[in-house]
């Protein structure tokens, strides 16, 4: 893993926390993003270097959905950049991690992704994060 890609947080309502996150950066988002997979709307923020990803549920059995009905809005997970997503997973699985997907998924900003579940990171979603191949 090179380094946090970003940090991602669960909010309630995406067009307040747009307005919200502009006030504490002091700029806009450079980025809106639908993923209608995962049932989010997301939007995207530099601070310097550093990337902050806002996430809101478009449908109820959406996992962010889920996240802010047992814990309420917060950081929801952190997202490390990989060079190989797919060694990646073979690596933490066989270190005994449970990676969440099989085969890297499409996420935002276009990525592939991939999750470990929180129960073998002390609580915390992990998301692996591989620049998708331009198309
Ligand atoms: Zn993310």
């Amino acid at each position: 893993m090179r380094k946090i890609e970003h940090i991602g947080i669960a909010v309630k309502d995406l067009g307040a926390s747009n307005a919200l996150f502009e006030k504490l950066f002091g700029q806009p988002p450079y980025k809106m993003e639908e993923v209608a997979s995962e049932g989010v709307k997301t939007s995207f923020f530099m601070a310097g270097p550093n990337k902050i990803e806002l996430l809101e549920a478009t449908r109820q059995d959406s996992p962010i959905a889920k996240y802010i009905e047992k814990k309420g809005e917060g950081i929801h997970h952190i997202a490390f950049d990989v060079e190989d997503i797919r060694a990646e997973i073979e690596r933490l699985r066989e270190e005994g991690f449970i990676v969440l997907n099989d085969t890297p998924k499409k996420g935002a900003d276009n990525k592939l992704v991939a999750f470990l579940h929180p129960k073998t990171t002390n609580g915390v979603l992990i998301e692996l994060c591989q620049d998708a191949p331009q198309e």
